[in-house]
């Protein structure tokens, strides 16, 4: 059971962590940070130059020599990664304080979402570790024709504020079980969770420096991790815009591969014969849980015109319940938006969009509070050019247009940016079918919406939402590159 807790009360891990161990070096640049879920300043997070960067790449390439990680029988990484995520079970009382006191994510929810399924993720790519291989091709009888699969060496990443916990572990453990070191920037919002988590993992027993996290902002420290010659591989979670600018930097610095999950505007459509009650729980849940702040949020309802009304109404009724409060309080379930930049971001475009002729059936400002809350907000009657359509607006905000139409419905799905993820409310089979064939997205859910627990299942965009896909193994293949071998014998 969680309990509140004081947020002065909780002991941050501080400065960045390298070779194995917490390096501040003196006279660096700092950002000062704010709690959302009360504005306080609390600390600054530091800012890596290009030559912390470096530091942190080779004490990664020198732990892989000595270490034999990525060389020697890979059960050793499978039994590993397994204590590590035994640990991080252990910790879960600490671990989740230090998520609930810089994040927006309530202390009630950590212990059994995001540490439960980090701990999860974690073993999930471990036991891959010594199942997935290369692969023997047919060739003529006096030639042996193999794929053999390895390593990168160090791979770069860097990972976005909104599940800070989980966005490193989902780079961090298919890296390392692929038998990779890891060099991993968070959000300069959000650092300290993944401090802790690299700080497990050498209490666990990986070998020191394996596992480096530098803190920093994007342009200084994120710039340094894409354009470093030591690193084999990028892997990034964030905005598209900040994809954009790394693609540019990779292509400056010399070509790299690289994994892009980005932003969303996911659709949600409805049918007039699907469960609107059920229909309308999960949209909600998917729409203000973390406040909105999800990748795969379904930002956009699509509803039959027949039942548009109906489930305005449901979807008003659950908004209207999102009562805000600290993420330290054990009974908080709404969470704070991240910044007061990120909150005066909402505004702006809520406003916008109301400006165009957007109507706000709920919320459609900030909550009158401490902290950063926005309340729940519909807004109807959007033409396809409204900013509430086409920008991701990463709150709770949620935009509902109508069909009458099959074709129609598909015809508004289709975002002009995005394709990360699209939902499916129907009770006739062949029509969720036809859908899901239809729409372009990189995860269809039919009847449900949002991410589940089962790992295997990977997740990654079309469109400007990505290159590359998380979880799965996808994203184990992806941490090893392969290498064609012909032998004549
Ligand atoms: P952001 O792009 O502002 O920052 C993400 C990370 O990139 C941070 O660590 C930041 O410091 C770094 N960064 C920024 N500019 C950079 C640059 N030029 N070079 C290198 N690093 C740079 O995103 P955010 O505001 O932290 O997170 C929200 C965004 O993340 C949303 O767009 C959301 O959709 C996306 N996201 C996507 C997924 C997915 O799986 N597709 C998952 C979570 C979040």
């Amino acid at each position: 059971m969680t309990t509140s807790f004081d947020p002065n009360s909780v002991d941050l891990p501080s400065g960045h962590f390298i070779g194995g161990t917490f390096v501040s070096p003196a006279g660096q640049d700092g950002i000062a940070l704010r709690r959302p879920s009360d504005g306080q300043y609390y600390v600054d997070c530091p800012i890596a130059p290009p030559g912390l960067v470096d530091e942190a790449v080779r004490n990664a390439s020198a732990a892989l020599t000595s270490s034999g990680w990525g060389t020697s029988r890979p059960r050793g990484r499978v039994k590993a990664m397994h204590a590590w995520a035994d640990l991080i079970v252990a910790s879960a009382p600490v671990l989740a304080r230090i998520e609930a006191v810089s994040s927006s994510r309530p202390i009630a929810q950590i212990p059994d979402v995001d540490i439960a399924m980090a701990a999860e993720q974690i073993r999930f790519f471990a036991e891959m570790a010594d199942k997935e291989g290369g692969d023997v091709v047919p060739t003529a009888q006096d030639h042996l024709g193999m794929i053999l699969t390895e390593p990168y060496g160090v791979i770069g990443a860097i990972t976005p504020w909104n599940f800070p916990l989980l966005m490193a572990v989902w780079k961090a453990a298919p890296a390392l079980a692929a038998g990779n070191a890891v060099v991993l920037k968070p959000s300069e919002l959000t650092p300290f969770s993944t401090l802790f988590l690299a700080d497990l993992a050498v209490r666990a027993g990986l070998p020191a420096g394996l596992f480096n996290v530098v803190l920093g902002d994007g342009p200084v420290t994120g710039q340094a991790i894409t354009g470093h010659a030591g690193i084999g591989k990028v892997s990034f979670t964030g905005s598209t815009l900040a994809g954009e600018k790394i693609m540019e930097n990779i292509a400056r610095t010399g070509i790299k591969p690289m994994t892009l999950e980005l932003g969303g505007k996911s659709p949600q459509i409805v049918f007039a014969d699907a469960d609107l009650e059920l229909a309308a729980d999960i949209i909600t849940r998917n729409i203000i849980g973390n406040a909105g702040q999800v990748c795969v949020a379904g930002s956009r309802l699509i509803v039959d015109q027949t039942v548009a009304q109906r489930l305005t109404a449901l979807i008003v009724e659950r908004m209207q319940q999102a009562v805000p409060g600290p993420t330290w309080n054990a009974n908080s379930s709404f969470s704070p938006i991240i910044s007061a930049r990120q909150l005066d971001r909402i505004t702006t475009l809520v406003d916008a969009a109301t400006k165009a002729g957007a109507r706000t059936v709920a919320g459609g400002q900030p909550f009158q509070c401490d902290g950063y809350f926005y309340a729940p907000t519909l807004l109807t009657d959007l033409d396809t050019s409204s900013p509430a359509i086409q920008s991701e607006i990463f709150g709770p905000v949620l935009s509902l247009q109508s069909f009458q139409t099959e074709e129609e419905a598909i015809a508004l799905a289709s975002h002009p940016t995005y394709g990360l993820a699209a939902g499916v409310f129907t009770r006739d089979l062949s029509r969720a079918i036809r859908m899901t064939r239809r729409l372009e997205a990189g995860t269809v859910w039919v009847n449900r919406y949002g991410r589940s627990w089962d790992h295997i299942l990977p997740t990654g965009g079309f469109k400007s939402s990505g290159i590359g896909q998380d979880l799965g193994r996808a994203a184990y293949r992806a941490s090893r590159r392969n290498k064609s071998v012909l032998i004549s014998c």
